[in-house]
């Protein structure tokens, strides 16, 4: 494991931000921490980066100890947070030159890890170009690209397509995969749940300072309830009736939502589910408009696992 966190505490006066934190990553996956805010998303990534010291638990980062070895662990990390450090008057490539020196690279070297960073993360049409002139997107890329320096064996990544374009994250996106495919462990906080679900091969969500539930975004779609089935039902008919009568006929309860004149049915599994649900609309001699088959989205998990306001899943 490159990333191992026990039983984790810390707290700030009498606010508990980490109250029993675990945590266990392979080497080369992309590892999503997800959580509403205040959930102790960042005192966790600080801890496991030896930027704070907890009170209690043991973590151990590229097989180093983060509180008697913090020497070792921060050589083999890297931190990209929301503030970049790149110089905005240089091209992408002084500054990525620039950092292989601040790392101690000799000026031939600094120079073709630059090339070659450019080259991975796509920016080399505009590496000669002012920071300053670049999209969004490209900004992030070369804080990851700086980042990536020396091939961290972990990257700390906290929300890193807050406000992007959907252009520019899935660009960075790409970033954040070609990091994780040279064997690099990243850990990515992230407030958008479609950005775990893209990118993590793990999930854990955390809810006031621990971990309340983790898996891949399939388990955890798995594990808050069942497939659904959902059914549109025509203006003319009334929802509340047919919601009644289809219910009696499947035998779970149907929800209805008034706006949208659907009917959802959280079926166990899929597919019996829906020819249940298929048989009771022949029987009760309902025409839908429209029906779907669906896992529940991490949107759904989220809501369920933590206290979150409705928003913050947005
Ligand atoms: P967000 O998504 O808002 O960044 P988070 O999940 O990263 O939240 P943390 O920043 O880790 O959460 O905070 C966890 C709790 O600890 C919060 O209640 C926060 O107010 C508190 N906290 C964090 N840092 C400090 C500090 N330096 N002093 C006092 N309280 C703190």
């Amino acid at each position: 494991m490159n990333l191992v966190a026990n039983g984790l505490r810390k707290s700030y006066g009498n606010v508990r931000a980490l109250d029993g934190f675990d945590l266990s990553v392979p080497p080369g996956v992309i590892h999503g921490l997800l959580g509403p805010n205040g959930a102790g998303k960042t005192t966790a990534v600080k801890a496991l980066a030896t930027l704070v010291d907890v009170d209690a638990g043991t973590a151990r980062v590229a097989g180093f100890d983060v509180r008697t070895q913090a020497a070792q662990v921060r050589s083999r990390i890297g931190l990209i947070g929301q503030s970049a450090a790149v110089d905005e008057i240089l091209g992408g490539r002084q500054n990525l030159v620039m950092f292989g020196r601040l790392y101690g690279m000799n000026k031939t070297d600094a120079r073709a890890r630059a090339d070659r960073l450019l080259e991975m993360f796509g920016l080399t049409g505009a590496a000669d170009r002012a920071v300053s002139t670049y999209s969004g997107g490209m900004r992030r890329r070369l804080d990851i690209a700086a980042g990536f320096i020396l091939t961290p064996a972990v990257l700390f990544l906290d929300e890193p397509t807050t406000g992007l374009d959907p252009r520019g994250r899935n660009e960075v996106w790409a970033t954040v995969r070609e990091v994780a495919a040279a064997g690099t462990t990243v850990l990515l906080t992230t407030q958008y749940l479609d950005e775990a679900d893209q990118l993590a091969a793990r999930i854990s969500v955390m809810n006031h300072g621990r971990v309340v539930a983790s898996g891949t975004p399939d388990m955890l779609k798995r594990q808050i309830g069942g497939d659904r089935v959902t059914v549109t039902i025509a203006a003319d008919a009334s929802l509340d009736e047919v919601a009644e009568r289809l219910a009696a006929a499947v035998g779970i309860p149907a929800v209805p939502d008034a706006e949208t004149r659907r009917l959802t049915f959280e079926v166990g599994s899929g597919v019996t589910g829906l020819s249940a649900v298929v048989r009771a609309l022949d029987e009760c001699g309902v025409t839908p408009e429209d029906l779907v088959l669906r896992r529940p989205t991490l949107d759904e998990v989220f809501l369920t696992l933590t206290d979150a306001p409705r928003e913050a899943a947005r």
